[in-house]
């Protein structure tokens, strides 16, 4: 993705150095990935792992919900602003990844923006949270573990960078913008939340099974997943995608399927505890929001997934 020189998003919120003190109150608020028992030998890893797959389904609590559907006005400006915060922060590598992370943010409130205008409505930027280790959110606290989540009741994308590294090495998922990818994924559902899909999600979860609450949880995450299509879309439109971006992001959506994660964690899936959709499906949902551009295409609740 040619990103440099673009503009940077201000909604960026680097709480790095500090981060939010401890597991005190409360404990962590992150969904359990209900798969049963026999963890083996490998039991740590995977229950890690499974915190990461927990992690991607995130902060769905309904009394987090504020539900007023936006008000904000997006902060506007194009100018690129320069990272003039924290010293401690030293580290090159990790400042280029937060510039690059602070691009990718400003093109999805430039492109949510125009879809939103688009449709008469105003979109609300999100913030986005760098943090390391551990975090406290509106949705309670959060590890590095948990990978990164949307908070609803905040409006905050949270993420720890080292995820990406994880993402790489761990999950055979590399490329900028496989990167990419996982912010937009976390920016659509933002855009589920403005739009009032995450409350609906919420209310109808209320009365089902685990089952029943997985099945419906696929159908949010691969409407997240048809959103960031959306977003890549719009954005190789600029002219700004390089060769390989999309194979990359597309092998992202396949390395954290359901099924490939199970298959490579435990060596066996639980086709019932499926909550963000297998390969196939995020890979589907995914290359269809970036084919058309289209909202209309990402109907994941009245489509067969
Ligand atoms: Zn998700």
């Amino acid at each position: 993705m040619l990103w440099k020189g673009r503009r940077q998003s201000d909604n960026i919120e680097d709480e790095r150095s500090d981060s939010g003190g401890g597991f005190g109150g409360g404990g962590p608020r992150q969904f359990r990935v209900p798969i049963g028992g026999r963890a083996g030998g490998g039991g740590s890893i995977i229950f890690v792992i499974l915190v990461v797959l927990a992690g991607w389904y995130f902060g769905f609590d309904p009394s987090q919900i504020l539900g007023e559907g936006g008000g904000l006005v997006p902060g506007g400006g194009g100018q690129i602003t320069e990272d003039s915060s924290s010293p401690d922060s030293g580290a090159p590598a990790s400042d280029e990844m937060k510039q690059f992370v602070a691009t990718v943010l400003a093109e999805t409130e430039d492109t949510w923006s125009g879809i939103f205008k688009a449709n008469g409505l105003t979109y609300e930027d999100p913030k986005l949270v760098l943090f390391s280790s551990q975090i406290r959110s509106a949705c309670g606290f959060a590890s590095s573990a948990a990978g990164p989540f949307y908070c609803p009741g905040d409006h905050k994308v949270y993420l720890d960078m080292t995820f990406f590294q994880q993402l790489d090495q761990q999950f055979g998922a590399s490329g900028e913008f496989a990167r990419a990818y996982v912010i937009a994924h976390e920016v659509g559902h933002h855009v589920q939340n403005l739009t009032g899909i995450m409350s609906k999600f919420n209310q109808m979860r209320q009365g089902m099974g685990e089952a029943e609450a997985n099945q419906m949880s696929v159908r949010v995450e691969l409407q997240a997943d048809c959103f960031a299509g959306v977003w890549a879309h719009y954005t190789a439109q600029k002219g700004i995608l390089e060769q390989g971006d999309m194979e990359s992001a597309l092998n992202a959506a396949k390395q954290i399927g359901d099924d490939t994660l199970q298959k490579k964690m435990q060596g066996y899936v639980v086709p019932e505890s499926f909550n963000h959709g297998t390969s196939a499906q995020r890979q589907t949902w995914l290359a269809r929001g970036y084919k058309s551009g289209k909202l209309s295409d990402c109907d994941t609740f009245n489509n067969p997934v």
